[in-house]
């Protein structure tokens, strides 16, 4: 039952509330009764055409507060590799995983992707579209700009270390 369903419950009650009033006595009891029954029902319908609507307006306002908050968060977005978008920092840069594309355009949600499988691919937690290649940006202070970046940087220690054992 909507909201039109329950103004017009709220017609019919008072439709009936005004017959009642100027109901003749010499109609009897019966007549009295059976009116007043149909006024019960117009008026219990009327309360659950009310109390839908508040549950309506309730998730309306829920998926407002959703959109605003994702439309604020999307203004902060930076553009990084690859032509994704990216979360950024309190600097303006990015953040980790980039933020699902589908997601943000489909759906207008900002959802960022986890890693996935390994570190070049992500996935959506939302859509599970998978993302490759992707890079991941790591936190200032790391020593590296991504974290593909500190594998490849560690590749070639390990392998600089294992060269040198090689020679004892
Ligand atoms: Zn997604």
């Amino acid at each position: 039952m909507d909201i039109v369903a329950g103004i017009g419950a709220v017609s019919s009650a008072l439709s009936i509330a005004q017959t009642l009033r100027g109901i003749d006595k010499s109609y009897g009891d019966a007549t009295y009764k059976a009116q007043l029954a149909e006024l019960i029902v117009a008026l219990a319908d009327a309360k659950l055409a009310m109390a839908e609507a508040k549950e309506n307006l309730a998730s309306k306002d829920k998926e407002i507060e959703r959109l605003t908050l994702a439309f604020s968060t999307k203004s902060s977005l930076v553009a990084g590799e690859g032509g994704y978008n990216y979360l950024a920092d309190a600097n303006g840069n990015a953040i980790g995983y980039p933020v699902c594309p589908k997601c943000e355009q489909v759906y207008g949600r900002i959802m960022q992707t986890k890693e996935h499988e390994h570190s070049g691919k992500a996935r959506c937690p939302a859509c599970s579209d998978i993302y490759s290649p992707v890079i991941c940006y790591l936190p200032q202070g790391t020593g590296y700009v991504t974290k593909q970046d500190k594998e490849t940087a560690e590749w070639n220690a390990s392998m600089s270390r294992a060269n040198s054992a090689s020679y004892y």
